[in-house]
């Protein structure tokens, strides 16, 4: 499985970050997400997903 950031779309509203800041971190200069780990295993796909899913911009995907 792999996450996928958008970064055009991106707006660094951090909703990612606030429901897994184990992999995704807004880089406070950028107003940008920063993916700690684009790699999550099967044991993360719950709390992983549940972030993509919280981005109000449609800016992260979650492949495989
Ligand atoms: S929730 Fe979406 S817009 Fe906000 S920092 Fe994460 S990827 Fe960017």
């Amino acid at each position: 499985m792999k996450i996928i950031a958008d970064f055009d779309k991106c707006e660094g509203l951090g909703m990612c970050e606030a429901m897994a800041n184990d992999f995704f971190e807004v880089d406070e200069d950028e107003d940008k997400v920063v993916v700690l780990d684009d790699s999550p295993t099967e044991a993360d796909r719950g709390h992983v997903f549940a972030a993509v899913q919280a981005c109000p911009v449609l800016a992260l995907t979650l492949e495989g």
